[in-house]
């Protein structure tokens, strides 16, 4: 069967086009068959409102970036949201020895730890990924229905653009409060919550439980991998 190529923001309907264009130049949005609301009104919005309403973690908003947007950036947002997060890490291991000649982040680059912290986050967040996929996979076949699961890998990683706020503590180093990660890890989590909604069409409480079984995994791993990165770290520093 083939695969519809739009969703309804509204509904989650499916959808064949979101709007029709008339041989008069008149173009037309199209009208869903279930909720008779617009099938896509962001197409008509600029990007900084669909950006707001995405900030807010409005349903209609993640419809439409996931669902009709051909966006296609979520591994290189990926990778450079873990090289912020691995150099944050770095930066926090190498303590007093920071220094904060800007020069500095390219010859940090050539570290060896550099790179053992970009493991670590990256397996981390696998785990996450791991962990909410296993989860609604599991969902998915209890409830015998079919979820796309590449596009829920991609509803999440896109979702993490939270993670972007890493940025400004990469540039004005890291001289932020544990709060203040604390925020960051909650909206990112928030969107993720959302994005999993929006995916499996479901209620708040199972896309919720679903980021928490992700988080748990992710946290398990966390502590796991902390033992093994101080006795990597303690190899590489004793060469
Ligand atoms: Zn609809």
């Amino acid at each position: 069967m083939a695969k519809v190529p739009y969703r309804c923001v509204e509904c989650s309907s499916n959808a064949h086009e979101l709007h029709r264009d008339y041989s008069n130049g008149i173009l037309k949005i199209t009208i869903c068959d279930s909720c008779q609301k617009p099938v896509d009104k962001y197409i008509e919005y600029d990007p900084a409102i669909i950006l707001i309403d995405a900030i807010l973690c409005k349903t209609q908003a993640f419809r439409h970036i996931i669902f009709n947007t051909k966006i296609n950036i979520h591994w290189k947002l990926c990778v450079f949201c873990l090289l912020c997060e691995a150099y944050l890490r770095w930066s926090q291991l190498q303590g007093s020895e920071h220094s904060s000649d800007p020069a500095d982040i390219i010859r940090y680059t050539k570290e060896w730890d550099f790179y053992c912290m970009f493991g670590f986050a990256a397996l981390e967040l696998a785990v996450f990924l791991g962990g909410v996929v296993a989860f609604v996979w599991m969902v998915q076949s209890f409830l015998q229905s079919s979820v796309d699961l590449p596009m829920l890998v991609k509803a999440l990683l896109l979702s993490s653009y939270g993670k972007l706020l890493l940025i400004p503590a990469v540039i004005w180093e890291h001289d932020y409060s544990p709060l203040c990660f604390s925020l960051i890890k909650l909206f990112v989590l928030t969107s993720n919550s959302q994005a999993v909604r929006v995916i499996l069409n479901c209620r708040r409480r199972l896309s919720i439980l679903a980021v928490c079984v992700g988080l748990l995994m992710e946290t398990c791993a966390a502590v796991a991998s902390q033992r093994l990165q101080w006795s990597v770290l303690d190899f590489l520093l004793s060469q």
